[in-house]
């Protein structure tokens, strides 16, 4: 079973219920893909493949590994988290969810419409005790933790400018030693060229 959860409910407690779920209605888990995603209204919905879908599994089909571009497919759809659903004469969320997960399980299993119970009456004992949490979400980072966050980058790229000082320093003082050395000969070239030549003109004063 593999779950694209693209809502704010945790995926482990999905899991759990997808999972009870497809085992009841004695359903492949191996190969069974659920996509969860938001609806806009405050009742769970859903879409399945009638059987095995081997077309293209709705969003996020390019990160599915090959095994799940066969398989049976459904789209569970929730209300967000806080829509007021617990009606007096609605199931709870969980239930709901339960139900229309039969449902779909149904049509992967090639049921169609007339060959199945109404929604309502779909009995899902195996959901009794699960849950469906939202998310923790992760604390705000504060102003201070920002603020500590951008001077510990500038002393990051103080210390990386002060050692490449550092470094052109100690090279550059290699290569003016070099000149130094580069000089020094040039210059004794010089006077030892100027001492030869100062002898010919004696040779040829001579002559
Ligand atoms: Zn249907």
């Amino acid at each position: 079973m593999k779950v694209r959860n693209l809502t704010d409910y945790r995926t482990d407690d999905l899991r759990k219920i997808f999972a009870a779920g497809l085992k009841a209605e004695g359903a492949s888990l191996r190969d069974t893909f659920i996509l969860v995603v938001y609806i806009q209204g405050s009742s769970v919905s859903g879409r399945a493949s009638l059987g095995r879908w081997t077309g293209n599994v709705n969003r996020g089909a390019r990160k599915l590994s090959p095994e799940y571009r066969s398989c049976y497919w459904i789209r569970m759809e929730l209300p967000r988290p806080g829509k007021k659903i617990n009606l007096f004469d609605r199931p709870s969320m969980i239930k709901e969810l339960a139900q229309v997960l039969v449902h779909e399980i149904g049509h992967n299993l090639e049921l169609q419409h007339r060959e199945m119970a109404p929604l309502v009456s779909i009995e899902v004992p195996w959901a009794e005790g699960l849950q469906l949490r939202v998310k923790d979400k992760k604390p705000k980072p504060t102003l201070a933790d920002r603020a500590n966050k951008r001077e510990s980058h500038v002393r990051k790229m103080v210390d990386k400018y002060e050692r490449q000082l550092a470094r052109t320093e100690r090279l550059l003082k290699k290569w003016r030693k070099k000149l130094k050395h580069y000089e020094a000969k040039h210059r004794r070239e010089k006077m030892r060229l100027a001492a030869a030549k100062g002898s010919d003109d004696g040779d040829s004063a001579n002559s």
